[in-house]
């Protein structure tokens, strides 16, 4: 037996061991927050959760070929894929951006999913003119003091550490007074302010830095330079570093397919209204279509050769198909989709609405689609201002 496949024998009786029937998707046990984070928790500690990085700051080491046999056995149990701001977005701009001292001490705790860590980018007034922002912060020793306010902080109620954008030279012009700052959450002079959604969820929060204390050696990236570092990690966010992942994120085709097929029944092999039909098939055609782009993007950035303004298409692109299919979803079930509990295509009747609603604020976080059809136009379309 080839290392891979011996390595694929090690996954599956981990996954056997580790996975337990209730934390994989589809579950009908509705899973709590608890019983996810030990999942997390048990792959991190294996060195899963991060497969791709290196061995020395947390992760699992593993190669390309070993990292997709590891997917695939996992997508074929239906084991939840671990998400975070730290995995996801915090993680790989260390890795690319921070020194080896910080790269030691922050990526093993949250390969290990130990530090929950939220974003602190948009203020009141600086949303999409993110540049614009007004939190401050100023040198004190060997420390910042952070005075200011953030909002739309995801997951800020239970976060451990925040990476923050501050200004730290109030006078040079807006782009280049601004440092990426990293501090725990947990301490005075940071309030959160929970925002209730219209579900009933308190998940994003307004918070508030009066005298907030951050090590000066917990800025990423040059002093006064957290720009380049922000629209670093914002080029991760949006899904280039994994835009395969990112097309198998947009949330089933088949699942679609199987949908109409349920709710509706068949005529003769296919669906009665042609209207319906042909909305499936051409947005199937334009999911496949994504798909196969993104992997040549993979494989561009593996050669070396991808633009990062491939992350502004992506982005684009994936959130408008995916609010596209929820619409399909909604024209299927009818006045059955108005249900706001349950997850998943299975309980696609209870679940709809609020799927609906979610995929509505897919255009908005990371950028909205106007942003992203700005940046196009700029930078790949070289259109002139
Ligand atoms: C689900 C969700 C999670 C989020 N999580 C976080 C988080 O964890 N951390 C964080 O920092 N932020 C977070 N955000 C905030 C998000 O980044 C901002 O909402 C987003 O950048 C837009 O900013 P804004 O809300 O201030 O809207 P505005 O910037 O005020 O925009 C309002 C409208 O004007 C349009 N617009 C603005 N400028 C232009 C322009 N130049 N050209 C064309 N149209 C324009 C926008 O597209 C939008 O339709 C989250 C948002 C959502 C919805």
């Amino acid at each position: 037996m080839d290392s891979v496949e011996s390595f694929r024998g090690e996954v599956r009786d981990w996954l056997a061991a580790n996975c337990p029937e209730e934390v994989r998707v589809g579950s009908r046990d509705r899973l709590s927050r608890t019983r996810f984070d030990e999942w997390v928790r048990a792959l991190g500690t294996r060195g899963w959760a991060a497969p791709g990085w290196p061995t020395e700051y947390g992760g699992g080491g593993l190669d390309r070929e070993h990292r997709a046999v590891l997917t695939q056995e996992m997508r074929a149990i239906r084991a939840p894929a671990p998400s975070s701001f730290g995995l996801t977005m915090l993680g790989p701009t260390i890795l690319d951006l921070g020194t080896d001292e910080q790269k030691r001490e922050h990526l093993p705790p949250i390969g290990r999913h130990e530090i929950i860590w939220c974003q602190g980018y948009s203020e009141p007034g600086a949303g999409s003119d993110l540049a614009g922002l007004q939190t401050r912060a100023v040198l004190e020793g060997d420390e910042y003091v952070v005075t200011g306010q953030k909002i739309w902080t995801t997951g800020a109620p239970h976060a451990d550490w925040i990476f923050c954008l501050v200004r730290t030279a109030p006078d040079a012009p807006k782009h280049e007074g601004i440092s990426f700052l990293l501090f725990p959450m947990k301490q005075k002079g940071v309030e959160v302010s929970p925002i209730r959604l219209i579900d009933g969820s308190e998940h994003f929060a307004q918070v508030f830095f009066d005298g907030a204390r951050a090590k000066a050696s917990d800025v990423i990236g040059p002093v006064h330079g957290g720009w380049t570092v922000a629209k670093h990690l914002l080029q991760h966010e949006r899904g280039v570093s994994n835009p395969e992942g990112r097309a198998a994120g947009t949330s089933g085709r088949k699942g679609l397919i199987d949908l109409a097929r349920d709710q509706l029944g068949m005529h003769e092999g296919r669906l009665a209204d042609p209207a319906l039909r042909e909305r499936i098939a051409q947005h199937e055609l334009d999911s496949q279509a994504f798909s196969l782009t993104m992997r040549r993007a993979a494989e561009e950035a593996r050669a070396g050769q991808v633009e990062r303004q491939i992350a502004s298409m992506s982005k684009f692109y994936w959130s408008e198909l995916g609010k596209r299919e929820q619409d399909i979803a909604m024209q299927v079930l009818g006045s059955r989709g108005l249900g706001w509990s349950g997850d998943g295509f299975e309980d696609a009747e209870i679940a709809q609405t609020r799927k609906w609603l979610i995929t509505r604020a897919d255009s908005i976080w990371g950028g909205t689609s106007e942003i992203q059809r700005n940046i196009i136009a700029k930078r790949v379309l070289l259109i002139p201002e």
